[in-house]
């Protein structure tokens, strides 16, 4: 049964309006770093992705997991967590080792689970899903397709007697509500882990311009507030990435929860959205950027000396280049799952020397693929690298996200790491402190913020016991 502790001294459900639906505000002021809610899911499946390298209950990362011995899909740490997950996974196991050797899609798995859950409470449960959107209504063809798919799917997955049980519309109306609501569930560095759906988080907007960011502790997510919030102000989360322009935060919203954004960041985003987009100043001892003039098409002048750009090509030379990074993009996607990095950094490295001396530092296209050339030289155990990748990236950081953002906090502490390793002693215990105040924030008291004050307090004692060689050496001169 789902456990959202509403803290009703912290919130109300409020009506937000037309547009956005009900939301959540606040019922007195919060300061960054307070807590709003915690919540454990309804229902959630860990992703096939990383099935063997998580227990399918907790989410914890192991090295020494026990299969199911029924179906031998599902892994656990212990007895516990599957004695624990049994009362999920008992029917579940069944029809798994029935459509064997085919897997269920993360998708169709967390669907039967819900579907499960109604015939077993005989609606009782379903008000948590009554309670949700769906918006199937503005469904475009593409996503009537996939339903369409998935159904065939999910009739094989839970046999022709239980799917009869519920009707096409509910169906539908299920799948609408699990695309809009559901969260997808992270690790400490925010990388995927799997899927659930949480009551009254789910009740949280969006906003560009967020004032809560949700996190995870295995499958229990946090929020907490990372800006000032008066008293009767909405609290919004940011369910899409930060780090690009309006346009591409538009098209995502609307393709994956159906909806567009009118935050302010949206409503005037020519300034922000031009540097995304800016190029390098050609004025040879000049670093300045030159934004983009997205109502015109072209550019404006450097922000730094004032200089315009004189190839008249720019424009068109610039959206090739960022195509192809997008190309480049979806191709890593696809050698992550396969890990192999080797080919992602080679990849990465081409599409950067095409982009150096052209896009400036602050364009959004070389931000992500140098994020990409960071993750695989860490793979390969190429800490140098990785670490001049990394700092690349921070100006961007620092500049797009808002200040207390996970995202800041998790790559400074990355950077922060490969300093320390590198006996970059002062520089990393620098880079470390920022992480710490970020992270406080977003993610109050979790185990990731135990582990870093460790490697600060790690760290200063280091520094530490150098300063007093240095000191010794000195003496000895
Ligand atoms: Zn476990
Ligand atoms: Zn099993
Ligand atoms: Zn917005
Ligand atoms: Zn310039």
């Amino acid at each position: 049964m789902a456990d959202s502790k509403p803290r009703e001294d912290v919130f109300e459900v409020f009506d937000s309006g037309e547009v956005k639906g009900r939301g959540l505000r606040a019922l007195k002021s919060l300061a960054p770093g307070d807590k709003v809610l915690e919540s454990t899911p309804s229902v959630y499946v860990l992703s096939n992705s990383v099935r063997g390298q998580c227990c399918d209950f907790c989410f914890a990362k192991s090295e020494d997991l026990q299969r199911c011995s029924k179906c031998k899909f599902a892994r656990y740490c212990n007895r516990e967590c599957q004695k624990n997950a049994w009362k999920d996974h008992k029917t579940e196991c069944e029809r798994i080792l029935s459509v064997s050797p085919n897997i269920p899609t993360d998708l169709v798995r967390l669907m039967a689970r819900i579907m499960q859950q109604q015939q077993l409470q005989s609606g009782k449960m379903s008000s948590i899903y009554t309670a949700l959107v769906s918006h199937q209504k503005e469904f475009d063809d593409e996503r009537k397709e996939a339903f369409s798919a998935i159904v065939t799917v999910l009739n094989q997955f839970v046999g022709e007697r239980d799917f009869q049980k519920s009707s096409s519309g509910e169906l539908f109306n299920l799948f609408g509500k699990i695309s809009c609501n559901s969260f997808t569930i992270c690790d400490a560095e925010l990388q995927p882990l799997g899927v659930g759906i949480y009551q009254t988080p789910s009740l949280l907007n969006h906003s560009c311009l967020p004032n809560c960011v949700a996190i995870f502790n295995g499958t229990k997510l946090l929020v907490h507030a990372t800006e000032q919030i008066k008293q009767g102000d909405e609290l919004a989360i940011s369910y899409t990435e930060l780090l690009c322009p309006s346009y591409q935060r538009k098209e995502d919203l609307k393709n994956r929860y159906l909806f567009g954004c009118s935050c302010s960041k949206c409503l005037s985003p020519l300034e922000e959205d031009g540097l995304m987009l800016s190029l390098q100043c050609s004025n040879f001892s000049c670093n300045g950027a030159v934004p983009r003039d997205l109502s015109s098409g072209g550019f404006v002048v450097c922000n730094t000396c004032g200089k315009g750009l004189s190839d008249k090509t720019a424009a068109s030379k610039a959206q090739a280049i960022i195509s192809k990074s997008e190309e480049t993009l979806k191709q890593i996607k696809a050698l992550e799952k396969m890990y192999n990095f080797e080919a992602i950094l080679d990849l990465a490295e081409n599409i950067l020397a095409e982009q150096k001396g052209f896009f400036h530092k602050l364009h959004f296209s070389r931000v992500g693929i140098l994020d990409k050339a960071m993750d695989a030289c860490i793979y390969l155990e190429l800490w140098d690298r990785a670490l001049a990748f990394g700092l690349q990236t921070m100006d961007a950081y620092k500049l797009y996200y808002p200040r207390n953002h996970p995202s800041v906090g998790i790559q400074l502490f990355r950077i922060g790491k490969l300093q320390v390793y590198l006996d970059k002693l002062k520089d990393g215990f620098q880079t470390l402190l920022q992480a710490e105040a970020i992270l406080k924030v977003t993610h109050g008291n979790h185990p990731l913020v135990q582990e870093l004050r460790e490697l600060i307090a790690q760290t200063l004692e280091e520094l530490r016991v150098e300063q007093n060689r240095t000191v010794q050496g000195m003496e000895l001169i």
